[in-house]
């Protein structure tokens, strides 16, 4: 009987596609993986401590699976950001949890799965990695069930935003060679995958520092050309390092998807300072001006903190008057939480809990309005959506992106997934939109 690991997964994208290569790690180790923790003998949480509260959900679930352990022994271990930031001390503190492993350590997981399962004993691994070996792709060995996959082309940052734990838990920038990226797309696209999306802290700074090596652009250039791969997207990308030819990439590459995630944190100047962000409101404003003439149906989404120290009325009220300027088809907004060991956990003039709610609601109601008004102006467009399976609302209807990023559910069959379709959208949602498949000039079903 193969051995089965259950993995919970916490925060971004990234930490997704890590569970993704952790797994593929322990099935060469003989484990299959299981959806029921009761039925694992080992139990990985990869977790992220950029946000307060995926860290209290890490506790949370080391708490419940504390009984598995009494029960049956399960082996446990905590991956990801807080295991790089916690090491030793979540040892210490969960006296049942059996290894710790930083960012950099994926590719030990079997070797210390097997150590601490042959000869017993904690294990705490949280080295930062010079040589770069936890950015080498780990490629599936047997065909995928989906058409989108992540692909991690640089990890780490440099940037050190006064808030952000990133810098200290993923270490610094470093880009994956161009050779190895599009190899392992070509991989991909060979398995049946027909949109990869690039991570990265920072991918506008993709090959800084390494000689011989393209840029960005460059990198998506190479990319376009790959046949059989139908959309690119990337996250995440700075503002202060939006080039003018990355901004034309998005009206150059027919595969770059019309969709481009730029956070911009705040609209005021004295805050963007104060959060070491590196460039002001007025940038960001021309920055948005230029994508839109380059590429006039971009979709723009962005993240927003507020609360942060010192942040007063005046400072939210041009954050929601930036709201209201760029208009971003959605917004992931958020109150500020001091991260240990960051810069802005020391800054005096913490705003009250209160006074965050009270602006996380309002800021969140305006872009409610903006993005069902966004979402409403694609009613009777015809859009190219991308199946990608079956729709959780229904059994009869499929699922799928427009190549602005938005959920399209639709009524279809299974054996569209991985089809380009040509879609007609009827109805408009907050969070998705309905349509029908239009095939041959006629809308089908
Ligand atoms: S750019 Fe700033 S917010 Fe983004 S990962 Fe780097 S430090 Fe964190």
């Amino acid at each position: 009987m193969p051995r089965r690991v259950y993995i919970e997964t916490y925060g971004c994208q990234m930490n997704e596609h890590d569970s993704e290569r952790m797994l593929r790690l322990l099935e060469r180790a003989g484990f299959e993986e299981t959806k029921e923790p009761n039925q694992a003998d080992l139990v990985l949480i990869n977790t992220c401590s950029v946000r307060e509260k995926p860290e209290h959900k890490v506790y949370s679930a080391l708490g419940r699976f504390k009984r598995l352990k009494e029960r049956k022994g399960t082996l446990i271990g905590v991956t990801g950001c807080v295991a790089q930031q916690e090491g030793e001390r979540l040892l210490e503190r969960v006296p049942y949890l059996d290894f710790v492993l930083g960012t950099h350590a994926i590719p030990l997981l079997p070797s210390i799965v097997q150590r601490v399962e042959a000869l017993g004993g904690r294990v705490s691994e949280t080295e930062f990695d010079a040589e770069g070996r936890y950015l080498e792709a780990l490629l599936p060995e047997k065909g995928l069930d989906r058409v989108r996959s992540y692909v991690t082309i640089m990890q780490g940052c440099d940037q050190f935003c006064s808030y952000c734990i990133v810098p200290y838990v993923r270490g610094r920038e470093r880009s994956r060679p161009s050779r190895d990226i599009v190899e392992e797309v070509r991989y991909l696209v060979s398995l049946g995958v027909k949109e990869v999306c690039l991570l990265g802290q920072n991918v506008n700074r993709y090959g800084v520092g390494m000689e011989g090596e393209t840029d960005f652009p460059g990198l998506l250039e190479e990319l376009n050309r790959i046949e059989g791969l139908e959309r690119i997207r990337f996250t995440t990308s700075h503002p202060k390092d939006l080039s003018q030819r990355l901004i034309e990439a998005f009206s150059k590459l027919e595969k770059l998807c019309e969709h481009l995630h730029l956070p911009v944190q705040a609209g005021s100047n004295r805050v963007l300072e104060a959060m070491n962000r590196g460039y002001t409101r007025e940038h960001y404003l021309e920055r948005i001006d230029r994508l839109r003439e380059a590429c006039p149906s971009i979709a723009i989404t962005a993240d927003v903190i507020v609360g942060f120290p010192g942040e007063e009325n005046g400072d939210f009220e041009e954050t929601l008057d930036l709201l209201e300027k760029v208009r971003f088809d959605d917004l992931y907004s958020f109150k500020f939480s001091p991260r240990r060991g960051t810069r802005a956990a020391q800054l005096d003039r913490q705003v009250e809990e209160e006074v965050k709610q009270r602006r996380l609601s309002i800021l969140q109601a305006l872009q409610r309005e903006i993005t069902l008004e966004k979402n409403k102006a694609l009613e009777g467009a015809l859009e190219e959506v991308l199946i990608e399976g079956a729709s959780k609302q229904s059994s009869r209807d499929v699922t799928g992106r427009t190549r602005s990023n938005k959920i399209v559910n639709l009524p279809g069959k299974l054996d569209w997934v991985g089809r380009l379709m040509p879609v007609r959208i009827t109805k408009a949602y907050p969070h998705s939109l309905r349509g029908e498949a239009v095939l041959n000039g006629e809308v089908s079903l």
